[in-house]
């Protein structure tokens, strides 16, 4: 499968076509063929907008995972905030995105509280319910707690680890064929996960993706710069960027 909004776009049509009916995590109850599509925003709020564009113009809604702790993108500044809501406005979920490497010294018997403290403070930033969270590049231990905390589904919790087939695009990669997998008819259950960074318009490398992404931050920090202090022209030309 490519990383393209046509190849996404297929993926959708593929799951109707099998007869898979798109659920989140607080409807999926049932005995028919149903999916849940969650995508972790790791690095770009606004590739996320444009799935979730995607999905819209699909009459698809799923489930977008913020981190609060990341260099990557502020939730909290308006402009993030902006397209953060536009994913919301546009009926999807909006969860927490749970990076425990933050908490590696508070005992890992505390980070239920935690969780429960950021998914607070992100839904006072975005002024909705967060009630689900996923962890951000967790590692084994983690994933084999089955974490409970009052209030908020976890994702990566055994009902939708276990019982449902789950994919994923991690690192840019499907390890699993995931086409064939939704073909074969075998799983009634699929809980899938792609991250928006990785689809573009067009097919490109796993290179050529990651040094557009970096080299594309001088010019986006310029901007920042030019909105902060006054006259920039005169210190630093756009064009020296
Ligand atoms: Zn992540």
């Amino acid at each position: 499968m490519e990383f393209t909004y046509a190849a996404y776009r297929d993926l959708i049509t593929l799951l109707r076509n099998e007869g898979y009916r798109f659920c989140g995590y607080f409807d999926h109850e049932g005995n028919d063929k149903r999916v849940i599509l969650r995508h972790d925003i790791d690095y770009s709020m606004e590739r996320a907008v444009k799935l979730a564009q995607v999905e819209q113009e699909m009459g698809v809604k799923s489930t977008y995972f913020v981190l609060l702790r990341t260099d990557f993108y502020n939730p909290a500044s308006k402009r993030t905030l902006d397209l953060l809501r536009q994913i919301r406005d546009m009926g999807h979920e909006v969860g927490l995105h749970f990076d425990e490497v933050a908490y590696r010294d508070c005992g890992a018997e505390t980070l239920g509280e935690w969780i429960r403290v950021e998914a607070a403070l992100l839904s006072e930033i975005c002024q909705s319910p967060v009630r689900c969270f996923s962890m951000h590049r967790p590692n084994r231990l983690t994933l084999e707690k089955d974490l409970q905390v009052d209030g908020l589904v976890n994702s990566y919790g055994e009902e939708f680890f276990r019982d449902f087939k789950y994919l994923s695009d991690s690192r840019r990669n499907w390890r699993e064929p995931v086409l064939d997998i939704i073909r074969s008819g075998a799983y009634d259950k699929l809980h899938i996960l792609t991250h928006a960074f990785w689809y573009g318009d067009q097919e490109e490398t796993i290179s050529d993706a990651v040094g557009r992404f970096v080299r594309s931050a001088n010019l986006e920090r310029y901007d920042q710069m030019a909105e902060n202090i006054r006259s920039i022209e005169d210190i630093l030309h756009r064009s020296e960027v």
